[in-house]
This record gives structure tokens, sequence and C-alpha cells, in this order.
């Protein structure tokens, strides 16, 4: 599903934390002024370097994390080599993945100076007690203040993350979480259920750890669900809700089997239908170390994992455009199946999951892809 004129998405991953959180695995290291000023300089070479490489125009730019607000001004020079060495449009979605903090105007300011007009703000929890066990530096009252500081200085585009299945959680408190993040109004919600990964603290605790079972989860997944879109958000992905027209059109790329470059370490492309990506190694990275190949994508399979993801489903259309023949009659009667437990809805030109579906969307998805 590639097209060689389209516009790509840009991802760039910034590996700092000042702590990590007692459940994370993403890749990151340790914040020191010295190091975030080499791996600007590195990733900037980086993105010269691709920028001469691949004649794509860039819509939408992504810093994700790692804690991107903690390149500061280093944001500055970094984005403005993103334009210098791409074409970029006008109306390009610029994310950056901020925690909140007690004082967010200093990053916020150098953010906004530099061309950011999207945010995505790792709330997590309405909860004091949950923030801690989730070894998070933050407190409800400093989520609400870099919300307000944020809409001050004129962000209108602000998306907020919330956690389910968290360890010793109740109805209560989870009622209480969306609550308070709707209370905030963002533009956008992410809501992820927690996953005890190896490498975590959590993972070395998680005898200890009253973690809901997985009736439990599903139960307030669905509460979620019901919550935000009787407030309005559309969910639009099995973990995402938006106000009309705040979609990420960033992770949209994803999902829709598009193509974006993905540059730091741990950072993933997909380009000219090719999948690479950096390994998880900052001091190899900063050496100037190459990507490496992952696969080939964007086949069938792909297309209805990805877009099974989505509320818009799975189109018969798009899919004979993409791949030039029909839409399996094996698949479609098999998601009938699905259809009549409640599943997944139908609709003219395709099926997407409904909200139980999203619940066990991984063997649906792969009873659907066995029919191929
Ligand atoms: S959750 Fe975010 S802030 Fe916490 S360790 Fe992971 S990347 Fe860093």
């Amino acid at each position: 599903m590639t097209n060689k004129n389209s516009h790509i998405g840009l991802y760039l991953h910034i590996p700092f934390c000042s702590k990590k959180c007692a459940y994370c695995d993403f890749y990151s290291a340790f914040y020191s002024e010295d190091t975030v000023k080499k791996y600007t300089s590195a990733l900037i070479k980086s993105i010269e370097k691709w920028g001469g490489l691949i004649n794509r125009p860039i819509d939408t730019i992504y810093l994700g994390g790692g804690t991107p607000s903690l390149l500061k001004e280093n944001i500055i020079p970094l984005i403005s080599a993103v334009k210098s060495n791409f074409v970029i449009s006008p109306d390009a979605e610029i994310t950056m993945e901020i925690n909140p903090c007690k004082e967010p105007e200093y990053f916020l300011g150098f953010a906004k100076q530099a061309g950011v007009n999207r945010l995505s703000v790792g709330i997590q929890s309405g909860n004091d007690s949950e923030l801690k066990i989730l070894g998070r530096t933050h407190s409800c009252q400093d989520a609400e203040n870099t919300l307000k500081t944020a809409r001050k200085l004129g962000f209108k585009n602000i998306s907020a993350d919330i956690m389910l299945g968290l360890p010793y959680s109740d109805f209560s408190a989870l009622k209480n979480s969306i609550d308070f993040i709707i209370s905030l109004e963002p533009e956008h919600i992410s809501a992820y259920l927690l996953k005890i990964e190896e490498n975590t603290l959590f993972f070395k605790e998680k005898n200890r750890l009253a973690l809901p079972d997985e009736d439990i989860q599903a139960e307030q997944y669905l509460f979620l669900c019901d919550e935000l879109e009787r407030h309005g958000y559309r969910h639009y992905e099995i973990s995402n809700f938006c106000k009309e027209g705040f979609a990420s059109r960033h992770n949209t790329k994803y999902w829709m089997c598009e193509e974006y470059l993905g540059l730091g370490p741990s950072a993933h492309s997909f380009i000219n239908g090719k999948r690479f990506y950096y390994p998880r190694d900052l001091a190899g990275f900063i050496k100037g170390n190459e990507p490496v190949f992952d696969s080939y994508g964007g086949d069938e399979n792909e297309y209805i994992m990805l877009s099974l993801r989505l509320d818009t489903g799975i189109s018969f259309s798009l899919y004979k455009k993409a791949f030039g023949k029909e839409f399996p009659e094996s698949c479609k009667a098999q998601a009938r199946l699905f259809e009549k437990a409640g599943l997944i809805r139908f609709f003219e030109d395709g099926f997407a999951l409904t909200n139980n579906g999203m619940l066990v969307s991984n063997s649906i998805i792969a009873q659907l892809e066995n029919e191929l």
C-alpha cells in the first residue's frame, strides 16, 4: 500500500527520562545536558542524511520518547533542521510528547517557538496514589497546571494519556481518573491497558501487585469507551478517542499502512515497502550506526491487522485498489460469524470491530488472516 509520491510522517525518538517509570520498557537513557546536546547533533546529522536520500514531502512530525520535553531549547535547531532538509506541508501536524511538571512554561515556550502545534501529555491517572505506584514524577495538580499553561500559550490540539488495569485499581479510582481527564477538556485521549513487560520494575514485583484479572480489565475498557463516547469523543482506534477533526494524523499513518521515517535508537521506519529500525543503542546512534532491515511490509495481512484497529475498518474497495483483487469471500464469511457474536459490525463497503471485538482483536485478526 505504498505510494512513492505521497507525504510521509517523520518520527523522532528522544530517548531520555529523568526517572524510569515502574512499568515502562520504552528505550530511554538517563538524562544529562551533555548527552542531550550530543544526541541532538547526531539526530540533526541523520535528518540531513535522510533529507538527501529520500525525496518525499512530510506532513506529520512526531517527537516521542522518552521525554521529548527534556530537549528544552534543543528542539528549535532540531525542527529547523527538518524544515531545511525536507519539504514540509504548511499545515503539518507537529506533535510533542510531554510529561506534566511543576514549571511547564519553560519547555512549552521552546516548543511553541519551534512550531509544535500538538501536545501529547502523559497524565496516566487522576489519582495521586496511582501516580506514585506507577513511579511518575508528577501529581494531578501538575497535570492540571501543565494543560492550563499549554492553553495559555495557545496550544489548541492536546491529547492526554490515561492507563487502565492499574495495580490495586477499583472502579471508583477509574471513574475518578476518567472524570479528571474529561474535566481537562483535551481534544484527544489515548487509553492504554497496563502490560507487564520484562525488564521493568513491575515485572520483578508482579506477584506482589494486585493486578485486575482479564474480566475486570475488559469491564474497565468497556466502561471507559462508554464514558468517553458519552462525552463526545469518537472511538476511532482501539486505544484512541478524539473530538471531531482531532484524530492523530501521524499515528493514523501507522494504522493506514502509510509510510513514515523513524530516526533515533529504537525508531522504526516503513519506506518504499521496506520496514527497518535503528537498534536500541544510544551510543551507536551517536556514532552514526545504520538502521537494520526488518521485513517487507504493506501486504494483505498487514492491511487486515492495521485497518481493523480503526473504526473505519476494512474497506473492500480500498483492498481491491491496493491489491488488485476482490476481498476474499472466505474472510467475509468468517467475519459474518464474528458479527453474530457481536464482535464485528458490517457496513456497505466493509466491516469493523465493535468495542467488544476490540477487546479480542488479536484473536479475530489471526482467524481472519487464516482465511486469506
Ligand atoms: S513512561 Fe515515559 S517518562 Fe516514564 S520512563 Fe517511560 S518514556 Fe520515560
